[in-house]
């Protein structure tokens, strides 16, 4: 049993402490909302009133958070939680956030002592629930090893890619992959549509065809049945996010990456539509713009 904070209680980051909490973890919890939170507080998490308080006297802190901006404020703000960790204390970042963003703040945490495990996810929040999540993993081997006992309480597969930032940068290229998928089948169905094919014939020859990544057969069918604003699994405004992060990145390493730039475009155009809708709603952006 470990001392735990876990910051940010989102879709993922409430999934993945109720884990916490149920394997027997003493995990403080503190989240912007706090009404998010009750759930975790009746199964036996500890309510925090800020990040430092639910760091003091803990072993290691988890953050999912949405992006760089909710990161900055979670861990450096005014009341962050990195200078309230103990020294030798673990930081683990699990969100998705820019590759600059998680240099930034590994160093931060390096001179205060702290081990930075850079630990972005793979799965949607029902993955979590199933402990089916997957963890990309940029870290000291040693301090990895030494998290594995509470990683295994969290996630089915831990992926090491190396060094802190290795994550991330595994992470942000898939991510651009998916945004890529994403925004191709959008661009397809519109066109098939435009050319009169019936949508139950285009979704089911397409989830079975050559070009049914899981990211395809994931999206075929919310994005025919327009239903974008019922409980989105991820929103618009994440993808745009991970993919801007993603063509960061790309450029920042001199690669070429114009679908990827592309497909953010998409993104940009669907966030605009509705941050909060999930993310197939780029087909109503793709129509829109034909
Ligand atoms: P979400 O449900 O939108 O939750 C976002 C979290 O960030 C909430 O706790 C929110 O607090 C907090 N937040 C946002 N802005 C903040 C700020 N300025 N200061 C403090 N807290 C702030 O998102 P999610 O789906 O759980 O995703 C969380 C992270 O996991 C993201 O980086 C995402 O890219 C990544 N991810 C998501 C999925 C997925 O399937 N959903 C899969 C893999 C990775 P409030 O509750 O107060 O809004």
């Amino acid at each position: 049993m470990s001392e735990i904070a876990f910051l940010g209680l989102g879709r993922m980051g409430f999934a993945m402490a109720e884990r916490l909490v149920r394997a027997g973890h003493r995990v403080r919890v503190w989240n912007r909302s706090k009404d998010k939170a009750s759930a975790l507080l009746a199964a036996g998490a500890v309510w925090a009133e800020s990040p430092a308080v639910a760091a003091t006297g803990a072993t290691a802190a988890f953050g999912m958070l949405a992006d760089d901006i909710a990161s900055n404020e979670v861990w450096l703000g005014p009341a962050g939680a990195l200078a309230a960790l103990p020294r030798g204390a673990f930081a683990i970042e699990c969100s998705t956030l820019s590759a600059a963003h998680v240099a930034a703040l590994a160093g931060q945490a390096r001179a205060r002592g702290l081990r930075y495990v850079d630990c972005p996810v793979t799965g949607f929040p029902s993955h979590v629930v199933e402990g089916k999540l997957t963890l990309l993993v940029g870290a000291e081997k040693a301090d990895l090893e030494a998290l594995r006992p509470i990683f295994a309480d969290i996630a089915g597969t831990v992926r090491h890619f190396g060094a802190v930032g290795a994550g991330t940068a595994y992470k942000l290229m898939v991510n651009l992959m998916g945004a890529v998928q994403i925004a191709a089948l959008a661009e397809g169905l519109a066109l098939g549509r435009r050319l009169g094919l019936e949508d139950a014939a285009v979704a089911d020859a397409l989830a079975t065809g050559a070009a049914a990544s899981p990211q395809v057969v994931q999206n075929i069918s919310r994005m025919l049945s327009g239903d974008w604003d019922r409980n989105p699994v991820f929103t618009a405004a994440l993808r745009l996010k991970d993919a801007a992060y993603g063509v960061a990145l790309g450029e920042g390493a001199g690669a070429a990456i114009p679908l990827g730039k592309a497909a953010t475009k998409w993104f940009e155009a669907a966030k605009a539509l509705a941050p909060d809708a999930d993310q197939s709603i780029v087909l109503k952006a793709v129509t829109s713009a034909s």
